[in-house]
């Protein structure tokens, strides 16, 4: 069978970030520093340019623009545009209906108001909150942890009001997954740490387990009460993720908890190496979702078919949804719809040839995945 043609079928993209405000004139080690998570110099100076995605960026870029396949050539095609231009041509040519912009990361002052990115793409954009960097700004503001839990469950008291579609957490890579229910004294511990952390140093990286998880249950409440979408980092990304923690299946506890049931629980990045746990998470409980992002994490693109064969294989596909996980470059959004309804295609078309499906469900599940999920699971319709 060949692989389905899902061309046609605009993306909602449940997962990415702003779009940077200055990246126009980029060098080759600037350009390069962009497509790797490793802190490492010797990564981000020559190891990136050894990688399956960054060929794969770079020759499709060459192709978009019309040049040589080089990082010269490329670099040079991308800066004869403005920003809003790239925006423009890139965006168009994804045919993108909506983007989910994670709004605590890049800083805000760092990217383009999401309405700007909208108008330029002609799609509609959907903010979701982070929670971590609101945690911080109410502990640097509240004396006890009293006050910040009931200020905690008053800025979250009615998310969909203040405009956002999902929360979501990076506890992943700050405490890691085993989300716990703690005593009361060891949370109190915590958050005196916290608080002199905060009062010694000016700033506060939310990292202290007991006060990280207790705070994290207060949102979970808060999120069931009102079934909205709750987004987990998981697997792959920032190096300062103990990445055995990064493990979905570690939120057993907080999935079985039947208080939380009305949580949308959406596990991101393909739980990256996790896939298939992540696969038999969404499987097995109602709530859980699993995101397919294409563009980061950065593969090959046979991983890309094969993480998404891994997700059909054991998950339902209305548990499936489609995202990018961009940050900063219109590049990403771009070859990521591109590279994602491509894999989707091949593996669906290989899959009604195994005999799963028939053309016509087949056909259905790439929109379901591509778009009519999301909308149904962060309620965008209107
Ligand atoms: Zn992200």
């Amino acid at each position: 069978m060949s692989p389905l043609d899902l061309s046609a079928i605009p993306v909602v993209d449940n997962h990415c970030h702003g779009m940077y405000r200055d990246a126009d004139h980029l060098d080759i080690p600037a350009w390069r520093r962009l497509f790797t998570e490793a802190y490492g110099a010797a990564a981000q100076r020559e190891h990136v340019a050894t990688t399956l995605f960054y060929q794969r960026l770079l020759r499709a870029l060459a192709a978009f623009w019309d040049c040589a396949p080089d990082e010269d050539a490329v670099l040079a095609a991308r800066g004869r545009y403005t920003g809003d231009e790239r925006i423009r041509a890139l965006l168009h040519a994804a045919n993108i209906a909506a983007l989910l912009v994670d709004q605590g990361y890049p800083p805000r002052d760092q990217v383009l108001p999401d309405s700007d990115v909208a108008a330029l793409a002609g799609c509609r954009t959907f903010p979701m909150l982070r929670l971590e960097p609101l945690m911080e700004r109410l502990i640097a503001e509240h004396p006890t942890f009293a006050d910040v839990e009931d200020a905690l469950r008053a800025a979250l008291a009615d998310v969909r009001a203040q405009g956002y579609v999902a929360l979501k957490s990076i506890a992943a890579y700050r405490t890691g997954l085993d989300i716990r229910v703690w005593d009361r004294a060891d949370a109190e511990a915590s958050f005196a740490e916290a608080r002199r952390i905060a009062r010694e140093t000016g700033a506060l990286r939310l990292a202290q387990k007991p006060l990280l998880d207790t705070l994290l249950h207060v949102a979970f409440a808060e999120a069931a009460r009102q079934e909205l979408p709750m987004q987990f980092h998981t697997g792959y990304g920032d190096t300062d993720a103990d990445m055995l923690l990064a493990n979905p299946l570690h939120l057993r506890g907080v999935l079985e908890q039947r208080a939380y049931r009305g949580m949308r629980v959406v596990l991101l990045h393909e739980c990256y190496p996790y896939t298939r746990q992540g696969g038999y998470l969404a499987a097995v409980y109602d709530h859980v979702y699993l995101d397919l992002s294409y563009a980061i994490p950065f593969l090959g693109y046979g991983e890309l078919v094969a993480c998404t064969r891994a997700a059909f294989g054991v998950a339902p596909y209305s548990k499936l949804m489609y995202s990018s996980d961009a940050v900063g470059l219109p590049e990403l959004l771009w070859i990521s719809a591109r590279d994602g309804r491509r894999a989707l295609g091949q593996v669906l078309g290989d899959i009604v040839e195994a005999g799963d499906l028939d053309v016509a469900t087949a056909e259905i599940a790439g929109a379901a995945v591509l778009h009519d999920n999301a909308v149904r699971v962060y309620d965008l319709s209107s």
